[in-house]
């Protein structure tokens, strides 16, 4: 008799019961405001806009659309905090605040892991084991170096900048907003963040648990809206520092705002990751972080390992063991704790994908999708690959942003070092090779910032994270992304 628990079906993948994470604790209002100066504020503008939950497309909540004025409102009550509290309060107090705030994180860890996951589509598996826990450690490593810092920069007189205005994307809602803050605060500045419109909400519950640590008023000021609430943070006088993650098109419209301020600026943009499995790699591990790297998190990931390269002697054996893995993925809704796959999120993202999916058959190339089947209701993309590409192919050459992998072939070191370089962007990369050697060739040769080695995705507070080219410059995370929150003597 059939197994109900663990039944294998070959056609639709793994067929488990379902494990639904349960929404009952989670405490959400109807209508956020801006939190500028610690208190809850209405837009000047007087216009909302709803969040919706990707997976159904039921709205969850209206949330403060900024404009200018608010921007203003919130960029003065940064600098009032700035000059009157935050900037002259000890070091080691800085620290006890940050600390704090890591601690609160840790102990709603498993309400904001759920409000990610219906906000952004993202699997409860996913914002539970990496968003959140990563966004509390974010604060708790940036707490350690408040009181540290002529130690991190000995001999320089590190200062803090002033004010710094903060834009984050969506595929990472609190973890980006915890990268940034966490460096901010650590070096004394005072902060205004601007989430990304269509996953707000974990950044307002970061808001309460800011306002539940008594930090004091206007060190942190949050304010939603879309790219023109960002754009009045970029442009605003009395900003000192501009952060943002995001496209690569957004970063040149900001890198072109800058020119000629004496805003200090960091862009964390696009990928086209290569993830390069040689012949003597460990295949079954390799195969792993193929699907770790671009079916992850929806491949809203800007260091998806978008681009496979195998080595031609294993390219049977890892493309055949790549399906039957695939054909395991199970894509659904985000709350269930077996789900692999979550939903796209948003519909508009869901519409580039789909282009992409014609634009790669129209050019030529062979698409393959798993078998599964996916919900009637909300947005989603099966995993799929593209094999009989070539390298001026777009779907070779751009970013994607979805679980969509385009599959090349390769014989040599060289060749592969320059078909993986041969891309417009240069924030990661993963090596998969049993040869310690090979690996470190192929890492001081390859153009980008992050290379993993025998492993996929894989993020700490400590290590540095940024790009080359068109992904960006300046680095956040680990001693690096303090820096980019400090000048010197
Ligand atoms: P996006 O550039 O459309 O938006 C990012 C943020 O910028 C949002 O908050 C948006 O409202 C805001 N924005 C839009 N127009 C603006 C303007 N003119 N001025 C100021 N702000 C503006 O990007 P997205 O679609 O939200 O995110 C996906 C992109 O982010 C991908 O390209 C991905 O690779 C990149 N990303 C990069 C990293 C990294 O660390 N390098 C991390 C995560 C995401």
């Amino acid at each position: 008799m059939a197994n109900k628990i663990i039944e294998i079906n070959f056609d639709t993948g793994w067929d488990l019961a379902p494990a639904p994470e349960s929404t009952s604790h989670i405490q959400l209002k109807e209508q956020y405001e801006l939190f500028i100066g610690g208190k809850w504020i209405k837009p000047e503008s007087g216009k909302y806009f709803d969040t919706i939950n990707p997976a159904t497309e039921e709205k969850i909540a209206k949330v403060a659309e900024g404009n200018e004025k608010d921007v203003d409102k919130a960029v003065k009550a940064a600098r009032k905090a700035y000059n009157e509290v935050w900037s002259k309060m000890p070091a080691n107090e800085r620290g006890k605040y940050i600390y704090r705030i890591a601690r609160l994180m840790q102990e709603k860890a498993r309400e904001l892991a759920v409000i990610e996951s219906i906000d952004g589509g993202k699997p409860i598996r996913e914002s539970r084991d990496v968003d959140i826990p990563l966004a509390a450690a974010h604060f708790f490593y940036y707490a350690g170096w408040a009181d540290k810092l002529d130690y991190a920069f000995p001999n320089r007189k590190p200062q803090s900048l002033g004010v710094a205005g903060q834009i984050t994307p969506w595929n990472f809602p609190l973890l980006m907003a915890a990268w940034k803050i966490a460096p901010a605060l650590a070096t004394g500045n005072t902060v205004v963040l601007k989430p990304a419109e269509t996953t707000p909400l974990t950044a307002l519950k970061l808001a309460e648990i800011i306002q539940e640590s008594g930090l004091p008023d206007g060190v942190v000021n949050i304010v939603t809206g879309a790219g023109a609430t960002g754009a009045a943070v970029v442009n605003h006088k009395d900003v000192d520092k501009i952060a943002f993650t995001g496209s690569t098109g957004v970063g040149k419209i900001i890198q072109n705002a800058v020119v000629g301020t004496n805003k200090k600026t960091t862009l964390e943009l696009g990928g086209k990751a290569a993830n390069i499995i040689f012949e003597d790699a460990a295949l079954d591990q390799a195969v792993e972080g193929i699907i770790n790297g671009i079916y992850f998190n929806q491949g809203h990931v800007c260091c998806a390992g978008s681009r496979l390269f195998v080595q031609e002697s294993v390219y049977d054996i890892v493309l055949r063991k790549l399906k039957d893995r695939m054909e395991s993925l199970i894509v659904g809704n985000p709350l269930d704790k077996n789900t692999d796959i979550g939903a796209i999120n948003s519909k508009e993202q869901l519409t580039t994908i789909n282009n992409y999916l014609k634009i790669g058959k129209q050019e030529g190339a062979d698409m393959y999708q798993s078998n599964c089947n996916v919900p009637k209701k909300g947005f989603w993309c099966k995993p799929t690959l593209f094999t009989n590409v070539s390298q001026s192919n777009k779907i070779v050459q751009e970013e994607i942003f979805g679980p969509v992998l385009a599959v090349q072939t390769f014989r040599t070191v060289s060749e592969v070092i320059e078909k993986a370089n041969n891309t417009p962007y240069g924030l990661s990369a993963g090596v998969w090779t049993d040869k310690g050697s090979k690996l470190f060739n192929m890492t001081s040769q390859m153009r980008a910032g992050i290379i993993w080695g025998n492993t996929y995705n894989k993020f700490d507070p400590t290590s540095p994270f940024g790009g080359y080219k068109e992904s960006g410059f300046g680095r956040e995370g680990g001693l690096h992304g303090l820096k980019a929150y400090l000048k010197f003597d």
